[in-house]
C-alpha cells in the first residue's frame, strides 16, 4: 500500500520532513490556505526532496471571511454579507445561490445555520447549534450543487506556476472539471469525490481522470456517514476496472494525532482499504499537525503488508472500457496468471508511459512489480500505484532489452540471482499502450545466456 503523506507545520524541520520523504510516497500539499506566491515557494522547497508532490486544490468550495472569530449561540441570529463591507462573508457568491429556509453547516458538517432572510445581498442566519463562525472556515451545502468553478483564481494562478505530478481537484463534480484543470497544467489529475455530483457521474470520472481520492471527510458530510464504507468499495473497484489508482483519504489514523499507536479500528480501516484493492492511504492531519509522523506512516505500511496476501481484486474478463488497450489488456491478464504462481517471486515491466505497469498493479498482487522507464515524470507518477517500484534508465535500449534490465535490476538491488520474474515490456513497436511480450526468467540461468 502507498501513503500520500501531507505537508504540514509537524514536518516544518528539514530533517523531518527529509525522513517523512524516505518513507511516503507522495507528499499532498494543501494550497487552499496559501497565496499562489506562498504555494509556488513551498512547492519548490517539497520539489528539492525528488518526491512527487500532489496539489490539492481550493476548488469550488466556499469558505467564510471575517476577521475575528464569532461565537453564536443556538437561536441567534448572524448576518453574513456579500459585500466586502461586511464583517463576515463568503469568499464566493453564495447568494444567488440560497433561498429563505436553506441551511448552510460549519465545522465539518457538525453544526448548522439556516437562512431566515435576504435582503440587498446580505443574509440573516439564525444558529441551528452553537457556532463558532471563523475565518476560512468551510462551508457545507449538503447536497445542494452550486455550480461555481472548478478552480479558484489562486488554484489556477499557483498551477501555472509549477509542475507538480499531481493534482489532487477538490469537489470533482463531472468530467467538465477534470478537463478545466487539464488547461492549467500537465499534471496527473486525481478526482477528489467528496460530493454527490461526483459520486453521481463516477464512471466518466474515473475514465477521463489519472486517479480517484475517496475524500471521506466531506463526503461524510454530504451522505450520511453509514453510506460511506459502501461508496468507498464501488469507487475503488470502478477504478480497478478503469486500470486507475485509488486513493482512502481522511481519519485513517486519526487517534495517532496524538498517540503513538493505532487503535483497533484504525488498524482494522487500513486492511479494509488494502482488501477492496486501494492504491494508496492518504494521511491528512495526522502528518501534518500530528505529534508522530514518522510512525503514522509506518503504521499504515506495517497494516497493509500483512493484509496484502489476502486481496482479491475482481476485475471483468471481458473489460468494456474505452480507455483500455484491448491486447495489452488480455496480455496483462495472462501476465497475471503467471505471476499468481508461487515460482513467481517479482514482475518486471518496461514502460515508458506507465500504462502497462497500470495495468499490471490494478491486479493488487502481492508482488512487487518493478517498473523501469525512461521518463523522470512516469517514474514519479509511478510511486502512487499498489506495489509498483518505479526504477529510471537514461533510455530503453534496441537490443537484448530483457537481459539488460535484468542488470540494471541487479545492480540497483531490485532483484537477487534467487528471484524468477516474469517480464512484460513492447518491443519492435512504438506504438502507444502496447504491450506485446512476456518472458519468464530465472535470473540465476539468465545470467548464463547473457549476450554481450
Ligand atoms: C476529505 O474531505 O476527505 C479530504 C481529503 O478533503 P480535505 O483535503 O479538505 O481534507
Amino acid at each position: 500500500m502507498k501513503v500520500i503523506a501531507t505537508y504540514g507545520p509537524a514536518v516544518y524541520e528539514d530533517a523531518i520532513l527529509a525522513k517523512v520523504c524516505r518513507e511516503a510516497d507522495v507528499l499532498r500539499q494543501n494550497i487552499s490556505h496559501q497565496t499562489p506566491e506562498d504555494a509556488a515557494k513551498v512547492f519548490r522547497k517539497l520539489e528539492r526532496h525528488g518526491v512527487p508532490v500532489m496539489i490539492d486544490t481550493s476548488g469550488p468550495e466556499v469558505r467564510i471571511q471575517t476577521s475575528a472569530s464569532i461565537k453564536v449561540k443556538k437561536g441567534e441570529k448572524v448576518v453574513i454579507g456579500a459585500s466586502k463591507s461586511s464583517m463576515v462573508q463568503f469568499d464566493q457568491n453564495l447568494y444567488p445561490h440560497i433561498k429563505v429556509g436553506d441551511r448552510i453547516y460549519l465545522d465539518d458538517g457538525r453544526v448548522s445555520l439556516k437562512l431566515i432572510s435576504k435582503y440587498k445581498k446580505e443574509m440573516t442566519f439564525k444558529a441551528e447549534d452553537n457556532v463558532l463562525i471563523k475565518n476560512r472556515s468551510g462551508v457545507n451545502l449538503k447536497g445542494r450543487s452550486v455550480k461555481f468553478p472548478a478552480l479558484k483564481k489562486t488554484d489556477v494562478q499557483t498551477l501555472k506556476s509549477i509542475d507538480p505530478t499531481f493534482v489532487s481537484l477538490s469537489y470533482t463534480r463531472t468530467v467538465r472539471d477534470i478537463k478545466e484543470a487539464r488547461r492549467f497544467t500537465d499534471a496527473r489529475i486525481i478526482a477528489k469525490i467528496e460530493n454527490t455530483e461526483g459520486i453521481k457521474n463516477i464512471h466518466s470520472i474515473i475514465d477521463e481522470a489519472d486517479g480517484v481520492m475517496v475524500a471521506r471527510g466531506d463526503l461524510g458530510i454530504e451522505v450520511p456517514a453509514e453510506h460511506v464504507p459502501i461508496l468507498q468499495k464501488h469507487m475503488i473497484e470502478i477504478a480497478n476496472n478503469y486500470a486507475k489508482p485509488s486513493i482512502v483519504a481522511t481519519q485513517v489514523l486519526y487517534s495517532m494525532i496524538n498517540n503513538p499507536v493505532p487503535t483497533r479500528a484504525e488498524v482494522s480501516d487500513i486492511a479494509n482499504a488494502v482488501l477492496d484493492g486501494a492504491d494508496a492511504i492518504m494521511l491528512s492531519n495526522e502528518t501534518a499537525v500530528g505529534k508522530h509522523p514518522i510512525n503514522a506512516i509506518r503504521e499504515v505500511k506495517k497494516a497493509s503488508k500483512h493484509v496484502a496476501p489476502y486481496v482479491r481484486t475482481k476485475i471483468p474478463e471481458q473489460t468494456c472500457v474505452k480507455s483500455i488497450e484491448p491486447i495489452s489488456d488480455i496480455l496483462s491478464k495472462t501476465l497475471h496468471s503467471i505471476a499468481s504462481k508461487k515460482e513467481i517471486d517479482k514482475i518486471v515491466v518496461v514502460t515508458r508511459s506507465g500504462y502497462v505497469a497500470r495495468l499490471i498493479s490494478r491486479f493488487k498482487l502481492p508482488k512487487p512489480i518493478i517498473a523501469i522507464t525512461d521518463s523522470k515524470d512516469v517514474s514519479l507518477e509511478l510511486n502512487l500505484l499498489y506495489n509498483v517500484i518505479p526504477m529510471l534508465w537514461h533510455a530503453a535500449p534496441k537490443r537484448n532489452l530483457v537481459q539488460r534490465a535484468v542488470l540494471l535490476c541487479l545492480e540497483r538491488g531490485f532483484l537477487s540471482e534467487k528471484d524468477t520474474i516474469v517480464f512484460a515490456a513492447a518491443v519492435r513497436t512504438n506504438r502507444p499502450g502496447w504491450a506485446n511480450m512476456i518472458e519468464v526468467h530465472n535470473i540465476e540461468d539468465l545470467l548464463e545466456f547473457l549476450e554481450f
